[in-house]
């Protein structure tokens, strides 16, 4: 456990799955939060859920992939908690799942928008604001797609591969200035976002898990509030694996 009190952690794609968990778990080590998502009905169910158990959380609705949105989602946690110190940008989806030569270019750039641009977008703000206090931490969530290939979701593992080399470059950009940025490779976890995976290969994916199990989201987001915590101290532009052994594998 964490002791998050009087800072602040902005989460996108913090709707579901690993970024609401992740949301959870920052209040529950007293981070007051900006919780960002597209789907507005269920990011405000998150973010009551957390108010009503006694923490703070505002939220804002939109696009990852909006520049303009990141700004504000910067600006209001500076308006509403004076401060930013935390970052885990979450947001998502797995795009076209087809080998690659059927896949289109609609498709490429729906997945790189939100996986790629969209944690560009937050990043870049969340450093703009860091480099005033001379203080931060910021998680950028790959995949395990970040670090091997697999067949049928090339586009995926593009963007997952981009955010490893945005995370190293940029973390050795603000490195000297007391603030840390990283990446997270989950495996498989159980989340609404294996629902776009046929059944059948899930099953074969599951099968194929050192583990012998999903991860859970909570498993996810403990490692995130680590690597946001003083005793990550020293872990700068790494591509962490958060998936029970399978790039080992
Ligand atoms: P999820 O589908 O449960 O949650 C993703 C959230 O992102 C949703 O709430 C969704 O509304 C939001 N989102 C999607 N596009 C958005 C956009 N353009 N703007 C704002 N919000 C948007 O999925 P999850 O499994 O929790 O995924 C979280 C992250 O973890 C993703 O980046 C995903 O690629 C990555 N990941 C997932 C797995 C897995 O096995 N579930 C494995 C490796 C990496």
């Amino acid at each position: 456990t964490y002791d998050f009190n009087g800072q602040v952690a902005l989460v996108t794609g913090a709707a579901s799955g690993m970024g609401a968990a992740t949301a959870r778990a920052f209040a529950e080590a007293g981070a007051a939060l900006v919780l960002v998502d597209r789907d507005e009905t269920r990011l405000e169910e998150i973010g009551r859920a957390i108010t009503s158990a006694g923490g703070k959380a505002i939220t804002l609705a939109g696009d990852v992939a909006d520049e303009d949105l990141a700004k504000a989602a910067v600006g209001r946690a500076i308006a509403e908690f004076g401060r930013l110190d935390m970052a885990y940008n979450n947001a998502g989806i797995l795009g076209p799942m087809c080998p690659m030569p059927e896949e289109t270019g609609e498709g490429y750039d729906a997945v790189n928008a939100v996986n790629l641009r969209g944690v560009w977008t937050f990043l870049k703000h969340e450093l703009i604001q860091m480099r005033k206090q001379g203080a931060g931490a910021i998680v950028n969530c790959s995949s395990l797609g970040g670090l091997v290939g697999l067949p049928g979701r090339a586009a995926y593992h593009a963007t997952k591969h981009g955010v490893i080399g945005l995370t190293k470059s940029a973390a050795l950009d603000v490195a000297a200035e007391g603030i840390r940025v990283n990446a997270i490779c989950p495996g498989c976890i159980d989340t609404p976002m294996g629902d776009g995976i046929e059944p059948e290969a899930m099953k074969a994916f599951l099968a194929d898990q050192p583990i012998g199990r999903a991860g859970r989201p909570e498993e996810v987001a403990s490692v995130v509030l680590w690597l946001c915590s003083p005793a990550a101290s020293l872990i700068v532009g790494v591509a962490l694996p958060v998936d029970g052994g399978f790039v080992a594998h």
